[in-house]
């Protein structure tokens, strides 16, 4: 399961800052997830549950939230907001857009101690 490994990487950034920022406990961590990742948010906290066990994690709140990705109209030439990968611009129609990032998966906040 994708999630899963996901899991394993947010555990993992979260257990080689412990060390750098010197905390022992982890109780919120906030992600923001891009619009067209294909991730199951449901999925994401269940793995999140059974990864954390027994880590310095364990019972850590999962915050998720969406980021929209940029997309730029290469017909138009400005930056539009589109529902999903395969729309079209809405200001002209074109589908020659170009969209940076959307599909990935960062940690934007941390509550610790
Ligand atoms: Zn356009």
């Amino acid at each position: 399961m994708h999630e899963m490994s996901l899991c394993e990487g947010i555990l993992q950034i979260l257990q080689d800052n412990a060390k750098t920022q010197n905390y022992t406990r982890v109780h919120r961590v906030r992600v923001e997830v891009g619009q067209f990742a294909t991730i199951e948010k449901d999925a994401l906290h269940f793995c999140f549950e059974v990864v954390c066990r027994n880590t310095l994690a364990e019972g850590a709140a999962l915050d998720i939230c969406t980021a929209a990705a940029n997309t730029w109209c290469m017909a138009c030439g400005k930056a539009v907001v589109i529902e999903d990968r395969f729309s079209p611009c809405p200001d002209c129609g074109s589908y020659q857009l170009q969209t940076d990032g959307g599909d990935d998966i960062r940690i934007k906040d941390l509550e610790v101690n």
